[in-house]
C-alpha cells in the first residue's frame, strides 16, 4: 500500500459511522449498484450540518433516500429532496418510514429542471447529488433558493479525476459531463455572491456559502 491509502485506512479507522439502520441501508445500496455518498464525503456532510445547523435542506438526487436519511440524523432540518427516476420513488419511502422520518421528508418526484423552478424556499443548505452534467442548468434556481449565509454542497465534482485532464484525454462520451463540469466549477469558484473550496474528498465534493 502506498502512503495514500494507508493514510485513507487510517483515517477510516477513525471514522465512527452512522446509525445501525444507516450501516445497513448502506450496504444495500451498495450491492444493488445505487451510487450513494461515500463514507468520507459521508463525514463531511455530519460536520458541515452541526456547524450550519440547518433548518431546511433541499437535495438534488434522492436515490433510496440514504444520505436524506443521514441529514435527517444529523440536524433538526426539515428535508426536500427531489429524484426522476421511477424506480426509486417506492424505495426511498419505504426507508423514510422505517427510519421513522417520513414527517421530516418531502421526495418530489420529477426532474430537477422542472421542480427547482416550482419550490420557494429559502433554503438554508443544499446537497446537489444528480446528474453531473446538470448542475450547471441547476445553478440559477439553486441560487436563487439558497438563503444568505447558506451552504450548498455539490457531490462527485472531479469526476473520477478526469476533470484534471485535457479534453483530448478524457474519453468521447464523458467530454460534455467534462464541459459542463468545469463549466460548473470555475462559476462557483468565481461568483462574486459565493466562497467555494474544492475537496478531493470521495469523488470531490464542492463546499459553498453564500454571502
Ligand atoms: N444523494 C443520494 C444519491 C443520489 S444518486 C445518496 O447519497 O443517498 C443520484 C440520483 O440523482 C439518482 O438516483 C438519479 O436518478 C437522480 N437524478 C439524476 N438526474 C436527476 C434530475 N435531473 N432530476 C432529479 N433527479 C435526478
Ligand atoms: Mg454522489
Amino acid at each position: 500500500m502506498d502512503r495514500i491509502e494507508r493514510m485513507h485506512t487510517f483515517l477510516a479507522s477513525m471514522d465512527t459511522g452512522n446509525s445501525d439502520f444507516l450501516n445497513r441501508l448502506e450496504e444495500e445500496a451498495r450491492d444493488a449498484y445505487v451510487p450513494i455518498i461515500r463514507r468520507e464525503t459521508q463525514s463531511v456532510l455530519r460536520v458541515m450540518l452541526a456547524s450550519v445547523k440547518p433548518k431546511n435542506i433541499l437535495e438534488v438526487g434522492c436515490a433510496v433516500g440514504f444520505s436524506a436519511i443521514l441529514m435527517c440524523e444529523n440536524s433538526d432540518a426539515h428535508i426536500t429532496t427531489i429524484e426522476n427516476y421511477e424506480k426509486r420513488i417506492e424505495p426511498a419511502r419505504e426507508n423514510f418510514k422505517a427510519a421513522g422520518v417520513s414527517d421530516r421528508v418531502d421526495l418530489i418526484f420529477g426532474d430537477a429542471q422542472d421542480v427547482l423552478p416550482e419550490l420557494d424556499g429559502p433554503y438554508d443548505f443544499i446537497f446537489m447529488d444528480a446528474a453531473k452534467g446538470q448542475y450547471i442548468h441547476f445553478l440559477p434556481e439553486v441560487m436563487r433558493l439558497l438563503s444568505p449565509g447558506g451552504m450548498l454542497i455539490s457531490d462527485n465534482v472531479l469526476q473520477e479525476g478526469d476533470i484534471l485532464e485535457s479534453h483530448y484525454a478524457v474519453e468521447r462520451r464523458n467530454r460534455t459531463i467534462y464541459k459542463r463540469m468545469r463549466e460548473y466549477l470555475h462559476e462557483i469558484t468565481h461568483r462574486d455572491d459565493l466562497v467555494t473550496t474544492i475537496l478531493p474528498i470521495g469523488d470531490g465534493l464542492a463546499v459553498s456559502v453564500k454571502k
